[in-house]
């Protein structure tokens, strides 16, 4: 291996990082991880970090863990890759299997990608020609919400609505509406929560029935919006709009790539309730954060639209060179095998009553204006007021300097804005959580109330 100072010089030469403003990277030092062991992280100093966002929301088990290393090695001595593209293999048919076997339902098809948007694209293409073969040609257009994350590919930033992220690519992409999501901390119909009876059902509903010989699908982030800052929907709300898709005869996806695997205390968010989308999109936590994979799964019912003749060609026209990939799927296998050994969405319930308390402190802070927890997803959104939430001014980076301030603890983790977010993976100790949460604390308090 090179030496640090080398490496730092040829990250700064050749590497461009994703979400980073480059110029703020080239006057900074960068950390350039070197290895991971269970929930830490090493860089090239020997320096040792809580990995407290979990690679961007990927680790299940921790780094290194031997059953998922066991079974990576073991498909690799027999198999690296083989296509999906006219052949099976065999760790892609047995992980569709079990992913149908967890999955809620009446979702009985796999379709493999390589990332989360990816799964989110094949979702939408694939409901759009749904429609089309249907004979349904008006239908062109998605519903979406407004704070919505799909990923960062054109068609999932068209159904995609932070507009910090996705407004400069609007001329580019194709037409989706927005309704508002519930963010009840900012309401954006200004209700409260005690007294609105969930009033933006019923803005969905009219959006809905408004559009809706025009809408293939409406597509959601189940239970928490995750990229606008871990926004938790209210109880009932999931459920609601499932009902009013259904009521409507449109389609519905649940883009679980940042809630699947565990993450809010259920194997999939909709498990927890009582929801049966159309299309499930997972991606990250599947392989416990060892291998780009993703699947999007759907019903008989959209596989049976594009059965046909070869020369009518209903055939789904989409597939990707690493589709399925048998090292991936072979680690997801076992990944699924060490959740139920290790019982692990048992512990994430449990630990995420004991972390929960741990975070009610935090409004002992002037500026935390609201703690969001669902499972192991938290958001702790600052405010430059507690009393009028207004928000910071973004050149005061705030978000930016809590994390830095973690990170001189040996503490890594990531903010969206001014929401500072704990993703601990799922199998951290229950002492190593608390110091993500102290850390955190102290961090916050450091740059807020200096
Ligand atoms: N969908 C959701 C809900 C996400 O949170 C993300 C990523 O954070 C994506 C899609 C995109 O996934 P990827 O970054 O793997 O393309």
């Amino acid at each position: 291996m090179e030496d640090k100072e080398t490496l730092a010089q040829w990250d700064k030469r050749y590497v461009w990082h994703p979400f980073t403003q480059m110029k703020d990277w080239l006057d900074a030092e960068p950390v350039i991880v070197e290895r991971g062991e269970g929930c830490y992280l090493f860089d090239t100093e020997g320096r040792k970090y809580i990995d407290g966002v979990s690679s961007l929301w990927v680790l299940i088990h921790g780094h290194g863990k031997r059953e998922l290393v066991e079974a990576l090695k073991s498909q690799a001595e027999k198999l690296c890759h083989s296509t999906l593209l006219g052949l099976a293999s065999v760790p892609s048919v047995e992980l569709a299997k079990r992913l149908v076997d967890i999955a809620p339902n009446g979702l009985s098809k796999v379709f493999y990608s390589d990332n989360g948007s990816t799964s989110v694209e094949i979702a939408l293409k694939m409901a759009y020609q749904y429609w089309q073969q249907k004979g349904e040609k008006k239908r062109k257009s998605f519903l979406s919400f407004v704070n919505g994350y799909h990923g960062d590919t054109i068609g999932a930033v068209s159904v995609g609505g932070i507009d910090l992220f996705h407004k400069v690519y609007r001329p580019l992409l194709f037409k989706a509406r927005k309704t508002p999501s519930p963010y009840c901390y900012r309401c954006p119909i200004k209700m409260r929560p005690e007294s609105c009876h969930l009033a933006c059902v019923e803005v969905f509903e009219h959006m809905v029935k408004k559009y809706r010989d025009e809408l293939c699908a409406v597509i959601i982030e189940p239970s928490v919006q995750g990229a606008a800052g871990m926004i938790i929907q209210p109880e009932g709300f999931l459920p609601a709009i499932r009902k009013i898709t259904k009521e409507n005869g449109l389609l519905f996806i649940a883009d679980e790539v940042a809630t699947g695997f565990g993450r809010t205390g259920n194997m999939f968010a909709c498990l927890g309730e009582g929801v049966v989308p159309d299309f499930l999109c997972v991606a990250k936590g599947i392989t416990g954060g060892y291998l780009p994979l993703a699947a999007t799964l759907t019903t008989d019912e959209v596989f049976a639209g594009f059965l046909g003749e070869f020369d009518e060609f209903k055939t789904f026209f989409h597939g990707h060179t690493y589709t399925g990939n048998p090292l991936a799927c072979a680690v997801a296998l076992a990944n699924l095998d060490v959740f139920e050994k290790e019982r692990l969405i048992e512990k994430v319930r449990k630990d995420s009553e004991g972390l929960g308390r741990s975070l009610a402190r935090f409004y002992n802070l002037s500026h935390v204006g609201e703690v969001r927890q669902k499972g192991f997803m938290v958001g702790i959104e600052l405010v430059e007021s507690r009393r009028t939430k207004k928000p910071y001014a973004a050149g005061e980076k705030i978000g930016q300097r809590v994390i830095m301030e973690a990170r001189k603890q040996g503490v890594i983790i990531r903010p969206l804005g001014d929401v500072i977010v704990l993703m601990p993976p799922l199998a951290i100790e229950e002492s190593t959580l608390q110091k993500l949460v102290d850390v955190t604390y102290d961090s916050i308090e450091a740059v807020t109330e200096p």
